[in-house]
């Protein structure tokens, strides 16, 4: 089939059932619930991309594995062309979406499966690789949405898994037997799962001898028996909730970074669904690929997106208030700029410099040291942002009255005075502009952005295990002109 049209996409999510709670009550079709319905949107709009003239070169691409044209989030990158394509969608779709594209982390766990079951077969003699790009073959061909799970609730931290007094605090396999896997556990923080076909799940750390059941990657249907999705829940959640009008909204379509945890209580997956089961050595090598690329897309690439949507709203603000020539504006407006493209930089030069992982896999990863930097830089330089825009947004952001009140005889005339900054925009528009900069600036993105691909310690410790001074001791060495100790190796 190639590609699915958006109208496809959400027909073949009716035929899905899973189950979901939000805010204390059951969701019975996340296509209707308003916030659930979100995702949805997010996820259909990639299908619209993906077939649409303007968008197609980005959103979709050949793929010789089906010898077919594939959404560019089923493909797995062979070639640093393919990476910056990768990176670019990143962009594009943070950007004109104002969120999440929910198949980005199943798109990125993709690369890490595909890269990782490769090195296991060569060195097993085990059959995952052909099982994963035999279940590849089936997303792309069916243009399926796929979302990844990694992260799990966890025990102390201070202790090992083994030491847990709740085994399940990480997703374990629990029985086995020749037709498949029965795991128990659950993943949190996971993005729009619920509105996705399936979900891909790879261990969140690294596994220990012992430890082979928690060694673990597989794919589900997301309304397979067993599986429950208890969904995040903010006063962002409540005002969609109670909205009339989601004009209202600060981002009206599609609304906030939705997660849920997902649990697994004794869910069946069958072996051809499984890609990795009691080989410890090799869980930290999914993570680590997974992070690899995630931190590319989730760091350099996609919230410049976002940053791009703060900007814009920053300087519509600007002009409605006639600050076009107010100097420290301008500054903070190019120092806007400045974090973006250093941010975008780093993204880029991630691609780029991407190479096969391992050689000769023919999967390409993004540079894991130029990865990190991007998503410790934006980690940084969005808090940053979110500040130089509440500065020229000023309190109005945070103290906006509710659109309603544009329609209420009451109040209507002085809210559409006093709050024109005497200027020849309509005031709903101005009124609009500040709610999506409430909505960046003072709700669920610092958090999201500083946590989303792992908080930045994750990132300092893979940079200090990565980074090699050799380089840099031999230019001083030679610069210099250093001479070893005489009698030194033995001279
Ligand atoms: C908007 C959003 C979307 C997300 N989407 C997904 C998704 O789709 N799939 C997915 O798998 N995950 C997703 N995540 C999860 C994300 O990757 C995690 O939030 C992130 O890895 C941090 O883990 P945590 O939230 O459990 O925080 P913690 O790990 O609890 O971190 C809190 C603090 O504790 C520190 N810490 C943690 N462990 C240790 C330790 N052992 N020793 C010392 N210090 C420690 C951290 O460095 C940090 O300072 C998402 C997160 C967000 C915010």
């Amino acid at each position: 089939m190639g590609l699915m049209t958006p109208e496809q996409f959400e027909g073949s999510l009716k035929k899905l059932k899973p189950r979901v709670f939000m805010n204390g009550k059951k969701v019975e079709n996340v296509l209707d619930n308003k916030n659930t319905r979100t995702v949805v949107e997010a996820n259909k709009a990639s299908y619209a991309w993906a077939l649409d003239p303007r968008y197609k070169d980005i959103m979709s691409c050949y793929s010789p594995l089906v010898d077919e044209v594939v959404n560019r989030y089923t493909y797995i990158s062979a070639s640093t062309e393919d990476l910056v394509k990768k990176a670019e969608a990143g962009t594009f779709t943070a950007e004109m979406l104002g969120t999440c594209i929910y198949r980005c982390v199943g798109y990125d766990a993709f690369h890490s499966l595909a890269s990782t079951t490769w090195e296991m077969d060569k060195e097993l003699g085990t059959e995952y690789h052909q099982r994963f790009m035999e279940y590849l073959k089936t997303v792309q061909k069916n243009d399926l949405s796929v979302a990844g799970a990694l992260t799990e609730p966890r025990g102390k931290r201070s202790k090992k898994t083994l030491e847990w007094p709740d085994p399940y605090l990480s997703l374990k396999v629990v029985d086995k037997n020749k037709d498949g896997i029965v795991v128990r556990g659950a993943k949190i923080n996971i993005s729009g799962a619920y509105a996705s076909h399936e979900l891909v799940v790879l261990p969140q750390a690294a596994h220990f001898e012992g430890e082979e059941d928690y060694a673990v990657a597989f794919v589900t249907p997301v309304d397979a028996k067993g599986i429950t999705f208890v969904c995040q829940y903010s006063p962002y959640s409540a005002e969609r909730d109670q909205a009339e009008d989601l004009e209202e909204l600060g981002n009206p379509v599609f609304g906030q970074r939705e997660t849920s945890m997902v649990v697994f209580d004794n869910v069946f997956v069958p072996w051809e669904r499984v890609f990795h089961c009691g080989e410890y050595q090799y869980s930290i090598k999914f993570v680590m690929r997974f992070a690899r690329t995630h931190r590319m897309t989730c760091g350099g690439t996609c919230k410049v997106g976002f940053m791009n949507q703060i900007i814009g709203a920053a300087k519509l603000i600007q002009e409605y208030k006639g600050l076009e020539k107010a100097a420290h504006i301008n500054e903070e407006l190019t120092e806007m700029v400045v974090l973006r493209e250093t941010c975008r930089a780093c993204g880029m030069a991630a691609a780029h410099r991407g190479t096969d992982e391992p050689r000769g896999s023919g999967v390409f990863l993004p540079d894991e040291l130029m990865g990190n930097v991007a998503k410790l830089n934006v980690a940084n330089a969005f808090w940053r942002v979110m500040a130089l825009a509440g500065d020229i947004g000023g309190g109005l952001i945070v103290t906006l009255p509710s659109l309603k009140e544009l329609k209420n005889p009451e109040v209507k005339d002085y809210v559409e005075e006093f709050y024109s900054f005497g200027s020849d925009e309509p005031t709903e528009n101005i009124m609009k502009v500040h709610k999506l900069l409430q909505n960046w600036t003072a709700g669920l993105h610092g958090v999201g952005t500083w946590h989303g691909a792992g908080p930045i310690m994750a990132q300092k410790i893979v940079l200090q295990r990565v980074i090699n001074y050799e380089r840099e001791k031999d230019l001083v060495k030679r610069t210099l002109n250093l001479k070893e100790k005489e009698g030194k190796n033995g001279d």
